[in-house]
């Protein structure tokens, strides 16, 4: 049986970056909420004729909880739509505490974050053996405050992830070379990943707010740092995955070479 509230992840923008299940879902909503700022309207082509559709961006959270009460009392199927994964910065949390205290049952689905479409319009991977194998998702501070110290975070020089931060990207660079990251670490700055008219931008710690402030980028994109963006190609760097490397044994392979020595 379907719950009273559906929450969607609806993808980082092309339209078919959308899970099979998402897409079903909203082919029977009777009702859409929408975070217009970044959900590709093309997505709602899938919804049906007859579907009420809203806009969240111009709604409060009182106001959106007053609609979701009022339809689900009528019966409708309520769809509420989030950009890339609603579990990242998606402020699910509150729309969650309400639908409990209002008794409503609700099911969330998840979708293909950003962070992961502008991975793959970089061709990277993100945990590359021998060079790091964390990823540190955060943000700078804003109106938002931010419990953990960015200058910190960046003292493991991970692979990092900053989504909501491209328009202080000054202050970004200024903690993580402050926390330790090198000067000449690698940065991509990647604009509305998987939209048409998806940007990117590269450089270094040393360069990347002057490129960033050239390319009049301010806002839909993600700082990604570490030297996981450079090529093996490039670098020279043994960094093989020990998963397809023949002189390693695991589950479902024997080792067929002796190791180096
Ligand atoms: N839940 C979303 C993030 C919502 S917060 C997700 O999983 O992607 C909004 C922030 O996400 C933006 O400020 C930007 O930093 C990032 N973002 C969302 N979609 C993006 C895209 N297509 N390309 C680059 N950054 C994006």
């Amino acid at each position: 049986m379907d719950p009273g509230v559906y929450i969607l992840g609806a993808g980082p923008g092309d339209p078919e970056l959308i899970t099979i299940k998402a897409k079903r879902v909203l082919a029977r909503a009777d009702v859409i909420i929408y975070a217009d700022s970044l959900v590709n309207p093309a997505i709602l082509s899938y919804a049906k004729k007859s579907c009420e559709i809203h806009k969240s961006s111009s709604l409060s959270l009182e106001e959106i909880e007053d609609l979701i009460l009022r339809k689900v009392k009528e019966g409708k199927l309520i769809a509420r739509l989030h950009s890339g994964d609603p579990s990242l910065y998606g402020a699910i949390r509150e729309q969650i505490s309400l639908l409990e205290k209002g008794g409503i049952t609700y099911e969330i689905i998840p979708g293909v974050s950003s962070i992961f479409a502008a991975a793959a319009a970089l061709k990277r991977e993100l945990t590359v053996p021998e060079l790091s194998q964390t990823v540190i998702i955060t943000r700078i501070a804003g109106r938002t405050p931010v419990p953990e110290d960015l200058a910190a975070l960046a003292s493991h020089r991970a692979a990092m992830v900053l989504f909501l931060s491209v328009s202080n990207i000054n202050k970004v660079v200024e903690k993580l070379v402050s926390g330790g990251y090198a000067e000449d670490t690698p940065v991509a700055v990647v604009y509305r990943a998987s939209w048409a008219d998806e940007k990117i931008v590269r450089g270094t710690l040393s360069n990347i707010v002057l490129l960033v402030k050239k390319s009049g980028i301010k806002k839909q994109a993600l700082i990604m740092v570490g030297s996981w963006l450079v090529s093996d190609a490039i670098d020279g760097r043994v960094t093989r995955s020990k998963l397809y490397d023949s002189t390693f044994s695991h589950e479902y392979r024997n080792a067929r070479e002796k190791p180096f020595e």
